[in-house]
């Protein structure tokens, strides 16, 4: 794995591009590009983080070769519900995992490993408890919501009747819009969770109002997952019917989703994800799951999510301190947005910008956004993958300077014109 000088310490061969050139010198250079870019850049996307070694060994595993369709678990005929012979070690690897990540989360929900990817698992927990033209009251993506939250380009806005609560003057989910629409629409399910929203979220409010109105209540936790196993963000458990997350963002694990279940809906759940949304399971990434729940359970993980906040909220000081608009004007996770509206140019050329110095962001709407979605008014700033690389608060303020250094650039250029 590269430390936050970029030097290598990998024992694993991340850096098999060398191997894999010897069949294929357009993949294995490709590999070698990106892994030199990934070593080298400062990596800010919020969404992004470097998994272990053991837990990319898992991925790259002979598992990769194993059709499993079906679930391991027992059921009342005491057999396996797999459609496939030879698959007594992964049916052990299944059970593990899941038993894992319950622990991670402390919870006795029911969970399905096998969701390929947070889209996948969105979409599975939508058709658990939905049908087609039932109403979701969600978060739009411009105040930070994902794709999958009823999107008009997205499956999620035209499969379903989709709703939105708002943000506040400040950024802020609007809790007492929520309980208004909720009383209004009556919708089938209330979700929330985002992809750019830097506040806690408040799971015991959005339970309540769900239970007020009877709809199903869901937290799509992709960004927060790793914040909320190392006790750096409230849990959504004991309050949600469904939890579903990705496992590559703030987790530190291998691209997946997961989906977690009131014990009452785990048919529902698991039959939405296969056969209705899936075939065969993925089983080598569940493998990397696995790795990385054993690892999340381990005490260094804590710190390393309390870490990534404190950074978080060390980086965010450093740009309100320089007069930046920070969107809610803080932060309490692993990311915050920069508004920069008032600057004479947008998030998109700032991220072009930031490219061709080695500082690696994404362009991201603000509330009330005026430019297009290609782009937008503002930035996302997130902490996970460099502080995996050790990098701590003081590291981060000086990439807020460098950062700064870049905007004062793109200004003296605007006027000069
Ligand atoms: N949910 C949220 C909140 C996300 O931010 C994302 C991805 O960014 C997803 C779901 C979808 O994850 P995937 O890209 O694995 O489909």
């Amino acid at each position: 794995m590269f430390n936050k000088d970029a030097t290598d310490n990998s024992t694993y061969n991340v850096d098999n591009f060398e191997f894999i050139k010897k069949t294929s010198p357009k993949v294995g250079a490709l590999i070698e590009q990106e892994y030199n870019r990934q070593k080298n850049n400062i990596e800010l996307i919020a969404s992004e983080n470097y998994c272990s070694e053991a837990v990319l060994a898992a991925c790259g595993s002979c598992l990769s070769w194993k059709y499993a369709e079906g679930y391991p678990y027992v059921r009342t005929s005491g057999n396996t519900s797999r459609y496939y012979g030879g698959t007594k070690f992964v049916d052990e690897l299944e059970e593990y995992c899941c038993d894992l990540w319950r622990q991670v989360f402390d919870t006795d929900y029911h969970v399905n490993v096998q969701p390929h990817s947070g889209s996948q698992a969105n979409f599975a927990a939508y058709k658990a408890i939905l049908n087609p033209g039932d109403t979701i009251l969600s978060l739009t993506l411009d105040n930070g919501g994902h794709l999958t939250h009823g999107s008009s380009v997205n499956f999620s806005g035209k499969l379903y009747n989709m709703e939105f609560y708002d943000v506040d003057a400040n950024g802020f989910i609007d809790m007492e819009d929520v309980r208004r629409k909720a009383l209004e629409i009556k919708p089938k399910l209330i979700l929330t969770g985002a992809s750019a929203y830097s506040r806690i979220i408040d799971f015991p409010k959005f339970a309540e109002i769900a239970k007020e109105v009877g709809a199903y209540f869901m937290v799509d936790m992709a960004h927060i997952a790793g914040l909320v196993a190392g006790g750096a963000h409230p849990s959504p458990f004991g309050y949600a019917d469904i939890v579903t997350t990705t496992t590559h963002k703030t987790l530190r694990g291998p691209r997946g989703g997961l989906i977690f279940a009131r014990p009452e809906l785990a048919k529902k759940v698991d039959s939405a994800v296969f056969p209705y949304a899936q075939g065969g399971p993925l089983e080598h990434i569940i493998a990397g799951k696995a790795v990385c729940a054993e690892e999340a359970l381990k005490p260094e993980y804590k710190e390393y999510a309390h870490q990534v906040v404190a950074n978080c909220a060390a980086f965010c000081d450093e740009f309100l301190k320089m007069g930046y608009d920070v969107v809610t004007g803080g932060t309490d996770n692993h990311l915050f947005l920069l508004d920069l509206s008032k600057f004479p140019f947008s998030g998109k050329d700032l991220q072009d910008r930031l490219d061709e110095v080695g500082i690696t962001l994404n362009k991201n709407c603000v509330p009330n956004e005026k430019r297009t979605p290609k782009e937008t008014s503002g930035v996302r700033i997130g902490t996970a993958p460099m502080t995996t690389r050790g990098y701590k608060e003081d590291d981060f303020r000086e990439v807020a300077r460098k950062i700064d250094a870049v905007v004062k650039e793109m200004v003296a250029e605007a006027e000069a014109k």
